[in-house]
């Protein structure tokens, strides 16, 4: 059944319900809702003026910010479908996602005109280009035309979201209205996040998580978010203190620094947060360990999901998530999740057998987006495959490791997350990733990238005899490289594959 209401509905609920709160927090000042809502109001019917129908791509080329939000929430407002772009890839990554999703126009915010211009210039058909004005607004003084006399309704496509492309090219996910409000729903409902929040969004808003997870259900609430641009730990728990930021979303790396950063300046921010939440990399148990230490006013929370189930499909948190730190959760009470023996067409796998996850329910996105029109990423039944193994232990989901990062070694599978997670027990050890390599008698053998904490004088004999106390001897890494930095997306994800090639 469609939800009664869409994403421009419930914005414009929000600033009437709301409109003295104060809805958006930048460095350079705030934002009610009434106000934000005037300004989407205005830019949609630019957009409208400018030609910008119903089901058009609008591209956005911004940081974190009001220009951001504004041109989402303003083209979702237009009728038309909105899609993100990850500023920090380069021009030529850039054009392909241009040159994929054919926007007619692209919005782009401040200090991204080079970028803009050179992706354009890499594409064959270049989208019209609208830079942001000093004011923060886009299409100033341009001509004006009526909004659509209805809103877009749930079924309509609402965003083209590129995933992480942590395993391959960035694929486009057409995420509807109603996938978006209903992630909204479920996830407020289930962490418990209040209209009295301000939420701290340190992640890209280009993202899944910034956009679906953090802004989208702060403006279902009417709640305040301040949107930093570019996360670096002390600006965050200055941020934290200056505007007191209730609850936030980090992936795993962004939390180690922020514990860092406090530690190392005695800064007592991080005392602030209620809610603590993380997803989107595997959670070390040593990690989760530090912030439980240093938040124990907060409820900490892990939320699974991916970019084509429009977010969090599983959630843990507060007693659940101390008693076994090393889940994802529950699935959402919208979402049905079964494990699926891989490669055994639909067939269940046996209870303790490690399984890939199927997920099914309104958060499954429309598709993706190809040139031919939009392709089903389920099965005819609606479940969609996440390429990720877990078990379950008493229904709550234990990841064990991406399908394509699982080591086949001889006879056996080797899990990295289990790896990953002893090498970080060792205090010497500040960052780690294992992967397999080609190897003539095992077929792959397990090597582990490893960062040292700085002064540790770590070696990769001690790793290897740390890994033996710890692993069955097929598991522990055969080659140990010790590196400077493990290569990261902006979520957080080691990209596996440039550790395999190099
Ligand atoms: P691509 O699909 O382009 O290779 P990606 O899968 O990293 O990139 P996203 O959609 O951003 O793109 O990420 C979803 C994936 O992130 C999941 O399939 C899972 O492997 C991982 N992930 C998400 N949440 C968690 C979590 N809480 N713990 C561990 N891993 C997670
Ligand atoms: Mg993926």
């Amino acid at each position: 059944v469609p939800l009664p209401v869409d994403l421009v509905d419930m914005l414009r609920r929000t600033v009437a319900a709301r409109g003295d709160h104060p809805a958006f927090v930048t460095p350079s000042g705030r934002t009610t809702w009434a106000e934000i809502g005037g300004e989407v109001d205005g830019l949609a019917r630019r957009l409208r003026g400018a030609g910008v129908t119903e089901g058009d791509r609008v591209a956005v080329l911004a940081g974190n910010g009001l220009p951001f939000t504004t041109a989402v929430l303003a083209t979702w407002a237009a009728g038309a479908v909105v899609v993100p772009l990850n500023h920090r890839l380069t021009a030529a990554d850039l054009a392909v996602l241009v040159g994929d999703s054919g926007p007619g126009l692209l919005l782009v915010g401040p200090g991204m005109t080079e970028a803009a211009a050179a992706t354009c210039a890499a594409v064959s058909a270049a989208p019209r280009v609208e830079v942001v004005d000093a004011d923060g607004r886009f299409l100033a003084g341009g001509p004006e035309a009526d909004l659509p006399a209805d809103t877009p309704g749930t079924d309509a496509p609402a965003a083209i979201m590129y995933t992480s492309g942590t395993t391959g090219r960035p694929k486009g996910v057409v995420i509807s209205h109603g996938n978006a409000l209903q992630n909204a729903v479920t996830c407020t409902t289930v962490i418990g996040r209040r209209p009295e929040d301000v939420e701290l969004v340190m992640v890209p808003q280009f993202n899944i998580t910034g956009l679906c997870s953090q802004t989208v259900p702060v403006v279902l609430l009417g709640a305040t978010a301040y949107l930093l641009d570019g996360f670096e730990a002390g600006r965050a728990l200055a941020a934290v203190r200056e505007h007191g930021c209730t609850s936030t979303v980090g992936a795993p790396t962004m939390w180690w620094r922020l514990l860092g950063h406090a530690e190392e300046t005695g800064d007592d921010a991080l005392a602030g947060f209620r809610l603590a939440l993380f997803g989107g990399a595997p959670m070390p148990t040593a990690l989760l360990e530090r912030m439980r230490a240093a938040m124990p006013q907060a409820t900490l929370g892990n939320g699974f999901g991916m970019t084509e189930t429009c977010s969090m499909i599983t959630y843990v948190g507060g007693e659940d998530a101390v008693r076994m730190p090393h889940t994802v959760g529950r699935p959402l009470p919208l979402t049905e999740l079964r494990l699926r023996r891989p490669g055994a067409g639909d067939q269940d796998a046996a209870p303790d057998e490690v399984g890939e996850i199927v997920v099914r329910g309104g958060q499954v996105a429309l598709g993706y987006w190809t040139a031919d029109g939009i392709a089903p990423l389920t099965d005819p039944d609606g479940w969609i495959a996440t390429g990720d193994a877990a078990v379950l232990e008493d229904g709550f989901v234990v990841l064990r490791d991406r399908l394509k990062d699982v080591i086949k070694r001889g006879g056996e599978s080797v899990f990295s997350f289990e790896v990953e997670n002893v090498l970080h027990q060792h205090s010497g050890v500040l960052d780690a990733a294992v992967v397999g390599v080609p190897d003539e008698q095992y077929g792959e053998r397990v090597v582990a990238h490893v960062v040292a904490t700085p002064g540790s004088g770590l070696t990769p004999d001690e790793v290897r005899a740390f890994c033996r106390e710890h692993l069955a001897h097929y598991k522990v890494p055969s080659v140990v490289e010790i590196r400077d930095e493990l290569p990261r997306n902006p979520g957080g994800k080691v990209v596996k594959a440039l550790l395999r090639d190099g």
